[in-house]
């Protein structure tokens, strides 16, 4: 058995197959992650199945223990940080942050009502709208935020009376493994089960029988695959997909205020967030001013291992996502883009890449239209808000975008003109708990969080009294 077991009906399983785990920052090998047989799978589902039977019955209980578990993983933070870190890539302290956070959504959604509601009440009839659980949950998540996602879909589908199979990535399955070990403590045997895998378990758990629902957090074109694969069964579900999220500057902002929010508004975690600025539209008036507050705050920031202190970005998380930033930015260079900082990997061992500022990028160029994922961002000018606001939603992603300004007034009415789940102004990448997340069009089907992402995790029942 391995250092990092997989949870099926409450108990750490061993496996006879393993698969090796990259440290990002030295690019080796560095832990190996347990593979799930597809009689495990099956094992994991059928005890789902069976623990829903009894979870699904008491809320008040259900409760208690999302709040013990909100209380396990704060507890865990600084076993579980390191961990993350090695896998994944990010600093520790924001390692540290993910899954505190974590806890933060297990305490909102173990607090969240979700009442009755009562359509009619007279002479004719009493009808009353309530939610009733799904059953088991497929959950299946990426490799940027692999505690948070995962807790995103953990936390509302076990208030809802759910169960859960639960998939990390193959590339940071560890993290994942380990919370599902810790959550076992506290979670009765069956309710959240966590298997890891390479070669087609993703696959196996969407055509399973048992599932109701599907959650996925990962790509575009995963999503079709699992959207898919769920129709000759018609599973419910909610996919959180790719995004190109648009930030448009307006022409009263100040660059010298928002540069650094700018900034980390695209560059947090890597440039690995859905939700990400992944391109900038400034007006024409603006722009050198934009660019040079920008290129600023790209080459003061510390990269390096996250392990190291100090260090604000880590390395990007795997090769093929490497190989697919450093082509991105090849080919905007090719195109005549300019690299005002950056533009090529940082020498030595590790994913790692230099924080790069893109000017004289165009629409059309594949980095300002297709999905980066990375420490590269794109700085397109334009001449009018309506060719700005035009080429902002002219993408068939519609993740989040943002608008900035002095004149919030105005910034707010550009803000409700993007074609997007969430649409800010002076800020991006606020995302929290209460709060409805997610993407229109190839972005997503459905919301996470707040009371919206919640009733994703139900199937709606309306009871019907005849009085007369
Ligand atoms: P992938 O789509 O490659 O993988 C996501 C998950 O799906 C992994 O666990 C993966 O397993 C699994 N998977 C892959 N193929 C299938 C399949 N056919 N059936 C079932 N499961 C499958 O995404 P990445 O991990 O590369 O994550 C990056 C992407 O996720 C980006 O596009 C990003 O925008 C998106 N994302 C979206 C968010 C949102 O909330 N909208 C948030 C975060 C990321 P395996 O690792 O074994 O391949």
């Amino acid at each position: 058995m391995t250092e990092f077991s997989m949870t099926i009906n409450g108990s750490a399983v061993p496996t006879s197959e393993t698969f090796g785990v990259v440290n990002p920052a030295t690019g080796e090998i560095f832990a190996q992650a347990p593979q799930c047989s597809r009689e495990q799978l099956d094992t994991a589902m059928e005890s789902a199945y069976k623990a829903h039977l009894q979870w699904r019955v008491d809320e008040g209980a259900r409760r208690e223990v999302l709040h013990a578990a909100a209380d396990a993983l704060s507890a865990a933070v600084d076993e579980l940080a390191p961990v993350l870190t090695a896998e994944q890539g990010k600093p520790l302290a924001d390692a540290k942050a993910e899954i505190t956070r974590a806890s933060v959504w297990f305490n909102y959604f173990a607090d969240l009502e979700f009442p009755p509601e009562v359509i009619q009440d007279n002479e004719k009839a009493f009808i009353e709208v309530v939610r009733r659980p799904l059953g088991v949950v497929a959950a299946i998540t990426p490799w940027n935020f692999p505690v948070s996602l995962a807790t995103w879909k953990i936390a509302p589908a076990l208030l809802a009376g759910d169960t859960m199979v639960l998939k990390p990535s193959s590339f940071t399955p560890l993290a994942t493994l380990k919370m599902g070990e810790l959550l076992g403590r506290v979670l009765p045997p069956g309710v959240l089960n966590v298997v890891s895998g390479v070669s087609g378990l993703g696959q196996w758990m969407t055509s399973h029988p048992v599932p109701r629902k599907i959650s996925l957090t990962g790509s575009t074109e995963t999503g079709m695959q699992v959207a898919a694969a769920a129709a000759p069964d018609l599973k419910r579900l909610t996919l959180e997909l790719g995004g190109n999220d648009p930030a448009i500057v307006l022409d009263d902002a100040d660059p010298a205020t928002i540069g650094e929010k700018l900034f980390w508004g695209a560059f947090t975690n890597n440039g690995q967030v859905c939700t990400a600025i992944k391109r900038v539209y400034v007006p024409e008036r603006l722009y050198g001013d934009i660019v040079d507050a920008l290129a600023e705050q790209a080459r003061s920031v510390r990269v390096g291992n996250g392990m190291t202190e100090g260090i604000r970005l880590g390395p990007i998380n795997n090769r093929p996502q490497f190989d697919r930033v450093s082509e991105l930015v090849a080919d905007a260079i090719s195109g005549g883009a300019s690299a005002v900082t950056g533009g090529k990997p940082i020498e030595g061992p590790g994913y790692f890449y230099e924080p790069t500022i893109l000017a004289n990028a165009l629409d059309g160029t594949r980095i300002v239209d297709e999905e980066q994922f990375g420490p590269a961002l794109p700085v397109v000018a334009y001449r009018s808000l309506d060719q700005a606001v035009e080429r902002a939603n002219a993408s068939n992603f519609g993740l989040c975008g943002s608008v900035w300004g002095t004149d919030v007034e105005r910034a707010w009415q550009v803000a409700a003109r993007l074609e997007c789940g969430t649409a800010w102004v002076n800020t991006h990448l606020a995302v929290q708990p209460n709060q409805p997340f997610g993407g229109w069009k190839w972005s997503g089907i459905g919301v996470e969080n707040s009371r919206w992402g919640f009733y994703g995790f139900t199937e709606l029942q309306t009871l019907h009294l005849a009085k007369s």
